[in-house]
Order: structure tokens, then C-alpha cells, then sequence
């Protein structure tokens, strides 16, 4: 028997259209994004995260000259929520990324390894996270929860 999986998305031309928190947490990622400790890659990642209090937790990717031992900005702010808010509700992600390789129109999808990160985390806290890229542009992709971009989490089954 053949399946279909499909899901809804949305697109806006700029995140200026994006409701006043959410903007909020954009402006906070790209202060994340310029914090980035990126020396071998010049890929500067900043990921912002509001919490169901009205916190917003930042994080970015910290490289390592030991290639692997390094982490993406999604992991880190998901990680430290969970380290210092562990019963909080994730209720947004939102992702930033520049750069000398980065266009003004790429929005950043985040990488197989964070995809599995956050869908646990929406496993875990038992609500979707809205998943929003923006890119240098303004150009931002709007998900309904990150699970969409990982149709098959592994370990995790409804
Ligand atoms: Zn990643």
C-alpha cells in the first residue's frame, strides 16, 4: 500500500510581517548569529527560542578545531533550556545564519542531527514548536512544528 506525506508551510517576503514577538525573537537571533564563535567555517548560525513564560533564550554555533566536538546554534539553545529550564514549553525557534557563504536570500534549514533535537523536543513537551528561517533578505519559511521536516524521527512513534 502506497503512502503520502505532505504538510502546509508558509512563506512571508519579509519577517517585518511576522507578529511583534516574533520579531523580537528574530532581532534576538541575529544578535545570536553575530556572536557566533565560527573561525574555520565564517558560517555564523543564531537561533533564538521563546519559552511559555516569555523568556527568549538564544544560542549559536560554537566550533571547535576538533571538527565534531562542536554544536550547532539549534542544539545549543535547546540544550539550554533544557539544562536550566526543564519544564518549560518551547513554543518557537527561530533561525538566523550569515556569513561570507551565506546569500541574503538562503533561508538556513537546520541539519539532520538538530531536526532530531528539536522533534524530541516537541515529543517531550507534548506541543509543536512554530519553526520560522529567516534569511539576510527578510525571506523567512514558516513551519506549523519542526516534526514536519523529519517525517520519520528516530525512536519516537504517535
Ligand atoms: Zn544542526
Amino acid at each position: 500500500m502506497k503512502h503520502t506525506h505532505s504538510f502546509e508551510y508558509e512563506i512571508l517576503d519579509h519577517w517585518n510581517e511576522l507578529s511583534n514577538d516574533e520579531q523580537q525573537l528574530v532581532k534576538q537571533a541575529n544578535i545570536a548569529a553575530d556572536a557566533a564563535y565560527a573561525p574555520y567555517s565564517n558560517f555564523h548560525v543564531g537561533a533564538s527560542v521563546l519559552l511559555n513564560d516569555g523568556t527568549i533564550i538564544k544560542g549559536n554555533n560554537q566550533e571547535n578545531i576538533a571538527y565534531p566536538s562542536g554544536l550547532c546554534a539549534e542544539r545549543v539553545a535547546l540544550f539550554y533550556v533544557g539544562a536550566n529550564y526543564p519544564n518549560a514549553i518551547v513554543k518557537t525557534l527561530v533561525v538566523v545564519a550569515k556569513g561570507d557563504l551565506v546569500k541574503a536570500e538562503d533561508c538556513i534549514s537546520p541539519c539532520g542531527a538538530c531536526r532530531q533535537v528539536i522533534a524530541q523536543s516537541e515529543y517531550r513537551q507534548k506541543e509543536p514548536i512554530r519553526l520560522i528561517l529567516v534569511a539576510q533578505n527578510g525571506k523567512t519559511f514558516i513551519f506549523n512544528q519542526a516534526a514536519d521536516l523529519l517525517v520519520f524521527p528516530f525512536g519516537m512513534e504517535d
